[in-house]
């Protein structure tokens, strides 16, 4: 448990929370990825009627992936790509730019699902990131890209335990990761809080997320996918052979149909018991100084994860601010999704309060930028997959806070689905099996808050789970961000 949080603790120190408050006066309560100068202009929406052989619903990664492999497998497919609003303005446009090679969520979830079939679906992960890494290459697509790996970190005893023990599993799936000790942590990035560390080399790589999508998108465009944003797709129906998908001002037909729409209420309806919207929040500071960063030192410039139930992620962007998220995980009853939950302060504060306290060298520095975001939460934490309409929708889903890398593994799931072939794809356990729905309301609110309650009483007893998460744990279930 993290010492400072004013809901909690009313001890904060006074000094504490007046760098907290200055810290955040000035904050945009805006997305720092998106407030980009280089921000493309919006491609035009779709009017009138049009037909095409596949159809992509969703301008995020899912989308855009979906888009751009169904392109280079076969360049005469006619594609059609929806997006409600913009390109990457959601979770793809405003996420930590981690990028992993997990499909699974990390290897421990993996394990506790499919044990079996993890060494395959590691090798697909590896593939897959070698996958995104070439066409930022061959696209050009200037996203920032570090290959720094990622640093996670024990800020309390317990967590040694768990960190040696994913070393080894580490070790296991032949990654290139290294164990360090307090001393050895703190060489890498100078925070008194830090008693160790794994870091893994060359499992994840570090994108400006933003960016990445924008860039997806030009690479559409360049092998023909036509684009149209601000098309919100309200209806999708069957016509004989034919799907049709209506928009305000236009309609399209089309052979087949891809939904990468995320968190966002599924045009198939059977899937959205199996989701909800859980808010994680972010924060970046000013550019720090030369003095600033070497008081932290951060050379390797990794991607950091704490320990936690409840963990902080946090990097570097390529102008050196420090971009922060992470801890709360926030649930609105009935699953609502709204533009007003993108902004918290209570968060934000507790977030401050737990950067001061693990960058005491920083005090005085100014966040720029404080926003939130909706994850698609299921209850085994990465993506699940299906068909309706005899095949001729595919969906993909359920990423839980890991989808920047994973969703295009999930694009070529739904292309293969869609073909109605059987590839070594479609035929993977995971990729068959699907998560535990969540229950209808209130119930829902009712085990979500417990859980969450759960949660952060575990980190603050040393990582002891109580009966009800001992439950979940027996049946494979959790909540997570
Ligand atoms: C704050 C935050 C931090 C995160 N950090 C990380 C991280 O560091 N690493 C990581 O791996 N993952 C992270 N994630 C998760 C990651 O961003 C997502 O898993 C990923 O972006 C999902 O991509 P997507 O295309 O499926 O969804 P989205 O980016 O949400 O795109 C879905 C799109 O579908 C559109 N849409 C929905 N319905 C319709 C409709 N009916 N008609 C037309 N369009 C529609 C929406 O407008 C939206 O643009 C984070 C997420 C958040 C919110």
């Amino acid at each position: 448990m993290w010492p400072q949080d004013s809901r909690t603790s009313p001890s904060l120190s006074a000094a504490l929370a007046t760098t907290v408050t200055r810290s955040l006066a000035d904050a945009e309560p805006t997305c720092w990825w998106l407030d980009d100068e280089d921000r493309p202009d919006a491609h035009e929406p779709l009017t009138g009627t049009t037909t095409a052989d596949l159809v992509v619903v969703g301008g995020g990664y899912s989308g855009l992936w979906t888009a751009l492999l169904a392109k280079q497998y076969n360049p005469a497919r006619d594609v059609v790509l929806l997006e409600g609003r913009t390109i990457g303005w959601a979770a793809s446009g405003r996420n930590g730019g981690f990028c992993s090679a997990s499909l699974t969520h990390g290897q421990a979830n993996g394990l506790d699902w499919y044990p079996a079939d993890m060494p395959r679906l590691e090798r697909l992960g590896r593939e897959n990131l070698a996958g995104i890494l070439g066409t930022i290459s061959d696209f050009a697509i200037d996203c920032k890209m570090e290959q720094t790996g990622e640093l996670r970190v024990a800020t309390q005893p317990y967590q040694l335990d768990d960190i040696a023990a994913d070393f080894q599993t580490m070790l296991d799936f032949g990654d290139d990761a290294v164990l360090l000790d307090a001393e050895q942590t703190r060489a890498q990035l100078n925070s008194p809080t830090y008693l160790g560390g794994v870091w893994d080399r060359d499992k994840t790589v570090l994108v400006d997320p933003a960016r990445l999508a924008w860039g997806l998108a030009d690479a559409c465009r360049t092998l023909g996918v036509r684009i149209h944003e601000n098309s919100h797709v309200s209806t999708m129906d069957r016509e004989g052979d034919t799907m049709v998908l209506a928009t305000d001002h236009g309609s399209v037909q089309t052979d087949r149909v891809a939904l990468g729409t995320n968190v966002f209420p599924s045009l198939l309806k059977r899937v959205r018991p199996y989701v909800i919207p859980v808010y994680d929040y972010v924060m970046a500071t000013e550019p720090l100084t030369r003095e600033q960063l070497t008081a932290i030192g951060w050379s390797g410039r990794q991607g950091v994860g704490d320990s936690g139930n409840q963990f902080h992620y946090y990097r570097l962007t390529d102008d050196n601010c420090i971009l922060w998220g992470g801890y709360d995980a926030i649930y609105h009853f009935g699953s609502r999704i709204d533009p007003a939950f993108d902004q918290r302060l209570s968060t934000f504060r507790v977030l401050a309060e737990h950067f001061f306290t693990t960058f005491p060298q920083l005090d005085g520095i100014r966040f720029t930028h404080t926003w939130g975001g909706a994850i698609d939460t299921c209850s085994r934490f990465f993506p699940f997959f299906g068909t309706g309409f005899g095949g001729r929708v595919a969906h993909a889903t359920g990423y839980t806070g890991l989808g920047v890398g994973a969703t295009r593994f999930g694009a070529q799931v739904m292309l293969d689905l869609l073909s109605g072939k059987r590839t070594e794809l479609t035929s993977l356990p995971s990729v068959r099996g699907k998560p535990v729905p969540f229950p209808p309301e209130p119930l829902r609110s009712g085990v979500v808050n417990l859980t969450r309650w759960s949660v952060a009483r575990a980190d603050e007893k040393q990582g002891k789970r109580n009966l009800w998460l001992k439950t979940l744990d027996r049946f494979g279930l959790g909540f997570d961000s």
